[in-house]
């Protein structure tokens, strides 16, 4: 269905349970699925340590890794490294981080993800004040004239979507508003045309 669709990422939420307070999938998951998989892969690492696991997301044929900036001690070797590796970088940051943060590694960046949620669960609630987070990093990456992408990634709906779309965003990342819904290949073209 996915392959079919309007989506133009498949996107990963990788949880190690100590990052964030729960576990999703791992490696052999995203081996199963490379095989079948016709659209680029986002890999979104909720990881401590995602430095450790470059190489092995790379072999997987990601095209994008992100990894938090909470989780990075060494966040600008680790971005080289991805690059190394061949594949985009990106860089998310939680609801509490604020945009500054990243303001040493963005001219080196492909993504910021601004989460809108707190990360770890699926289905939970968009947080509002995440809007002036976007356009606040949008109108930063315009007055440097950097190309990063705003991906936002927690509670995404149609409504939502609208917002942050109005807001700068530039990739939604939509889970449970997709796969819950009563036609997910009619929600991901209405998502692609708020
Ligand atoms: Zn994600």
């Amino acid at each position: 269905m996915l392959n079919k669709s309007e989506a133009d990422m498949l996107h990963f939420d990788v949880m190690d349970g100590s990052f964030v307070p729960n576990i999703s999938f791992g490696f052999p998951v995203m081996a199963s699925l490379q095989p079948v998989v016709r659209k680029p892969i986002d890999v979104h690492m909720m990881v401590v340590h995602p430095e450790l696991w470059i190489e092995k997301v790379a072999s997987y044929g990601a095209e994008y890794m992100t990894v938090h900036q909470e989780a990075c001690h060494n966040l600008h070797r680790c971005i080289q490294q991805i690059h190394e590796a061949g594949m985009k970088a990106g860089v998310a940051i939680n609801p509490g981080t604020p945009n500054v943060m990243l303001d040493e590694v963005l001219c080196d960046l492909d993504l910021v993800l601004i989460m809108t949620v707190n990360p770890g669960f699926g289905g939970q609630k968009f947080i509002p004040s995440m809007l002036d987070k976007v356009r606040r990093m949008r109108a930063k990456l315009v007055e440097r004239n950097f190309n990063a992408l705003i991906e936002c990634d927690g509670g995404v709906n149609l409504e939502t979507g609208r917002m942050l779309k109005e807001a700068g965003a530039d990739v939604l990342v939509a889970g449970n508003s997709v796969f819950r819904s009563e036609n997910p290949t009619e929600t991901i073209h209405k998502l692609k045309n708020i």
